[in-house]
């Protein structure tokens, strides 16, 4: 195969009456797409004529700056701003605006998101988010509003905070709720920082173990760590939780308190919670649960019930708000009686009047004089809290109970439509919750999850969370949300099934799947170390090959 300068091959790109490749690298309609600065360069604009030679710069717009210095380059469009000047090339690459819309739409397309495609990302929770969400979330009245603005003009965005709150509240059945938190994490850090000032009040700020379970989120021991605690783990019983004879035997002077999830990452309810609970308060400290997973018992059970101190709630997973790709989440910790004095500042509290007001200082006297200081700037994703408000109201308590009740279902539904073809290492223990958990074992000898995963591409789904928990080998977590319909996973369980059946049966070209994606299987460490930031052409690599 000859490439001349140009990279246009003369040759037809067709071996035995099968075209194999295209000049273009395109493959009908999933297109190639070069990076933006590769497509445009700053020497090009797309939108204005350079100026003609001897033009006398902003002459006869009215306005115009006093006494104009020409620029370096003598490019005159550069004072727009109010007599600024730019003196550097801005480096923006010029594209006309189709290059510019093709751009991007063409990199959404290469994209895989819920608009998509089922999304069986275990731990997620990738639920189909409402257009009713996004409608409410732009009304001008919240989304051009800006946080320094008077109180008495944004009563409406206090009112939908407060209204929330009283919703989070209600269905955990806690004391009060911090609503500033942006994302789980940040909200663990919250929850382990308001049990970190709860424990100074008391004197006890010598208690620097926080006990957390093998199967937990990545982010507890991050968390506790970060809040200053040294992290100790409890090991997972046979059946994939929490080891309550263990935890309980740790418990002593030194444990500022326990960080359990619940559900937990294995997909399963841990039963023992009120008594962990118990346990954990006899002994001094505190119960912070990681409620990541609660749409899998919203409206079943109140972890306020369970003796829970604090609890982040995922507004992006369980009330559907958007997440993927950096955000923006939000993470509202609801909390007891007795951490609720230490919640952060600012909150919205409702006044006798009707009014809202916003507290944003320690007051002596009132119910929050203990603030362990503020999580953000200023409230909290307001967006988020208008999406997450609209998804609520648009359930209601029982439909929300629903909402529990089908995730589970259709986890369950994916449970028992695989677990002949996969191994479930704690399918004998009864129904899951909301995601289903398989391991790799039964494979064939050199298969693991990896190709499983990637023969999931090939056939148009996204890869389920992989190697996760680690306390299952090999771990594949799938959690279908309550969003999808039988027949979405129905076509997911047998487009699974054919891929497993191939693992087991060792199908080497599982090995180098996906083979119909713009890209196959990638070496992703490799490319973390020594990223190639510039885009190359596919066709060249593959005449390689
Ligand atoms: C998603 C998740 C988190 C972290 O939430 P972020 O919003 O991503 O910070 C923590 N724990 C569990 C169990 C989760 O699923």
């Amino acid at each position: 195969m000859s490439i001349n300068a140009s990279g246009w091959r003369p040759e037809a790109p067709v071996s035995g009456g099968k075209a194999s490749r295209t000049v273009t690298g395109n493959k009908a309609l999933m297109l190639e797409e070069k990076l933006i600065f590769e497509i445009g360069d700053a020497e090009t604009t797309g939108v204005d004529f350079a100026d003609a030679d001897g033009a006398v710069t902003g002459a006869g717009l009215g306005e115009t700056p006093p006494t104009p210095s020409p620029s370096p380059e003598g490019e005159g469009s550069q004072e727009r701003l109010a007599g600024l000047f730019r003196d550097t090339a801005i480096g923006l690459p010029g594209l006309s605006e189709p290059e510019t819309v093709r751009h991007y739409t063409r990199l959404s397309r290469q994209n895989y998101g819920i608009d998509l495609g089922f999304f069986p990302l275990g731990s997620c929770t990738m639920k189909h988010n409402p257009r009713l969400n996004e409608k409410m979330a732009r009304l001008p009245g919240f989304a051009d509003i800006h946080p320094l603005q008077p109180i008495d003009s944004v009563q409406g965005a206090l009112g939908v905070i407060h209204e929330l709150a009283t919703w989070l509240i209600t269905l955990t059945g806690m004391h009060g709720v911090a609503m500033s938190p942006k994302a789980g994490a940040h909200g663990e850090l919250c929850g382990v920082l308001a049990i970190r000032a709860a424990l100074e009040a008391k004197g006890e700020g010598h208690r620097k173990i926080i006990l957390v379970p093998e199967s937990a989120h990545g982010t507890n021991p991050a968390t506790a760590a970060f809040a200053g605690y040294q992290v100790e783990d409890i090991p997972a019983t046979a059946e994939g939780r929490v080891d309550t004879a263990a935890l309980i035997a740790r418990l002593g002077p030194d444990v500022a308190g326990v960080m359990i999830t619940n559900p937990n990452t294995c997909g399963l309810f841990e039963r023992d919670m009120r008594t962990i609970s118990d346990a954990v308060h006899a002994a001094g400290g505190f119960v912070y649960c990681d409620g990541a997973n609660f749409n899998a018992i919203v409206g079943r059970v109140r972890p306020g019930d369970l003796g829970i101190d604090a609890m982040h709630i995922n507004l992006h997973k369980t009330f559907s708000t958007p997440h993927g790709g950096g955000g923006p989440g939000s993470g509202p910790v609801v909390l007891s009686e007795a951490l609720a004095p230490f919640g952060p500042l600012p909150f919205v509290a409702k006044q006798a009047d009707g009014h809202f007001a916003l507290i944003e200082e320690e007051t002596a006297g009132d119910d929050h004089p203990h603030a362990f200081g503020r999580m953000v700037a200023f409230h909290g994703q307001m967006g988020m809290f208008t999406r997450a408000l609209t998804y609520i109201l648009s359930h209601g308590a029982d439909g929300l109970r629903q909402v529990a009740e089908d995730a589970v279902l259709n986890a369950n539904y994916i449970l028992r439509s695989l677990d002949k073809t996969l191994d479930a290492p704690f399918g004998a223990s009864g129904p899951c919750m909301h995601e289903a958990l398989f391991s790799d074992n039964g494979l064939a000898a050199g298969f693991s999850t990896i190709d499983i995963a990637k023969g999931l591409i090939d056939e148009g789904f996204h890869p389920m969370t992989m190697y996760f928990p680690l306390v299952v080998h090999g771990a594949m977590l799938i959690e279908p949300t309550e969003t999808e319909s039988k027949a979405a996973i129905d076509q997911f369980v047998m487009a699974l099934r054919s891929v497993a059946e191939r693992a087991k049966a060792g199908d080497v070209s599982l090995k180098s799947a996906p083979h119909f994606a713009p890209r196959s299987r990638l070496d992703e460490t490799l490319a973390a170390r020594k990223p190639v930031l510039v885009w190359k052409e596919p066709v060249l690599a593959q005449a390689a090959e």
